[in-house]
């Protein structure tokens, strides 16, 4: 966190044990952490390490996988190992669930090339099989120096720790509703399994703690409270967002106000995305939160106006488009090359009643004709009208003035 973002309004990070998942720091002063997971078969090794390729090319920089069976378990070295050689080393995540204590006994390789381990306190045993395979877990993760996350989630929460707050409650003098129950429940389920872990002797800096609703309003709830209760990581997310532009409003207001009180070390998007659209979007939608808020750059941002009846075509907004994607894809490059140039900001603008203002207001600006105006889009650079675009070439043109303030 920098001064600026608290005149800005933006609360103070929470201060957390910073943990470390490969390369990756998670937590304490660390930036926010953007991460996803893959929707292949895990075992389809050739699938699984396109899918993690794009997600990393994205910008994922942590993915997780699900290991689910042997066939699956056994696929992680080879696919640790060919993204490897494609000078890919991102931090895969292994997420298990009901076997996982198994499944790392029997593939140690898998145990070793994991970079950490997603469990799950809700379903990973029951009765008293269930503190037998979690410590199984734990000692897993010890004797390979492996963090975990435990991640409870209310689709799968520990039923006896419900029931038994549920039979508490009715002793109480002020019950609470069921949904306080249930709740406290979430929150009590992944902070009473990580102090299991720190008893059975796996370091507290080892541990990240994510309690997923579906729920806008007891997700805010829910972290607040396991923000005050525990100084752990926190991997935010709120789980079976939705479909396209319903999961990416959920998921945004959700993290939106978590992070402005300084909660949240690692996010995920969790969306169900539209047919056909790629599954790189959720990582896009987790960038583009972190940046508009004003707590990462990755990307030059462009404003846009919504256009009106003065604007004359679409152009503007094919051009608005055409920008995004260009710098977009420039990035990774101008990452190594110009570093920096992900804090520029562009306007497209559709007239004159906003355009010269607005980009001035950026570092490049274009302020296209619109209705009735002379055919001209004057281009501002840092405040300043520097040259007026005419004719069929306009976006190229334009593109290459960006590409020079950036090499230059
Ligand atoms: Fe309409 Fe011009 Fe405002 Fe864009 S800047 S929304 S075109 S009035």
């Amino acid at each position: 966190r920098d001064d600026s973002n608290e005149s800005l309004g933006t609360g103070a990070r929470k201060p957390t044990l910073p943990v470390q998942v490969g390369k990756i720091w998670v937590g304490g002063a660390h930036p926010v952490v953007v991460q996803s997971m893959t929707n292949t078969d895990t075992a389809d090794i050739d699938s699984t390490v396109k899918q993690v390729a794009a997600l990393w090319r994205a910008g994922s920089e942590l993915v997780r996988v699900t290991v689910n069976n042997s066939e699956s378990a056994k696929a992680i070295p080879k696919i640790v190992e060919k993204l490897a050689m494609m000078g890919i080393e991102v931090p895969i995540i292994g997420d298990f669930h009901y076997n996982g204590h198994t499944l790392l006994s029997e593939e140690p390789a898998c145990a070793e090339m994991l970079a950490k381990y997603r469990i799950n306190p809700g379903n990973v045993g029951f009765g008293k099989k269930k503190d037998t395979q979690f410590a199984q877990l734990i000692e897993f993760a010890i004797r390979y120096g492996k963090p975990v996350r435990i991640g409870a989630n209310w689709g799968s929460l520990d039923q006896s720790l419900a029931a038994r707050l549920m039979d508490e409650n009715h002793l109480r003098a002020q019950p609470w509703d069921a949904g306080r129950v249930l709740r406290e429940a979430l929150i009590l389920s992944a902070i009473d399994s990580a102090e299991r872990a720190v008893e059975l002797g796996l370091a507290r800096d080892k541990i990240i703690l994510s309690a997923k609703v579906s729920g806008v309003q007891e997700l805010i709830a829910v972290y607040r409270d396991l923000s005050k209760r525990s100084d752990f990581a926190l991997h935010l997310g709120l789980t079976e967002a939705g479909i396209g532009s319903k999961g990416i409003v959920a998921s945004s207001a959700a993290l939106a106000v978590l992070m402005q009180e300084g909660i949240g070390d690692t996010i995920r998007i969790s969306l169900t995305p539209e047919p056909g659209a790629p599954r790189t979007q959720e990582v896009i939608v987790a960038q583009e939160l972190l940046q508009t808020m004003g707590l990462r750059a990755f990307t030059p941002m462009v404003t846009a106006c919504p256009g009106c009846g003065r604007t004359t075509s679409e152009f503007f907004q094919e051009l608005a488009k055409v920008v995004q994607n260009h710098v977009r894809e420039r990035m990774s490059e101008w990452k190594v090359s110009r570093p920096g140039a992900e804090n520029m900001t562009l306007a497209v603008m559709g007239c004159i009643v906003n355009g010269p203002g607005e980009s001035r207001h950026a570092n490049i600006g274009i302020s296209l004709p619109g209705t009735g105006e002379s055919p001209a889009a004057p281009v501002f650079i840092d405040g300043e009208k520097k040259v007026t675009l005419r004719g069929e070439n306009i976006a190229e043109e334009f593109i290459g003035i960006i590409d020079d303030y950036v090499e230059t």
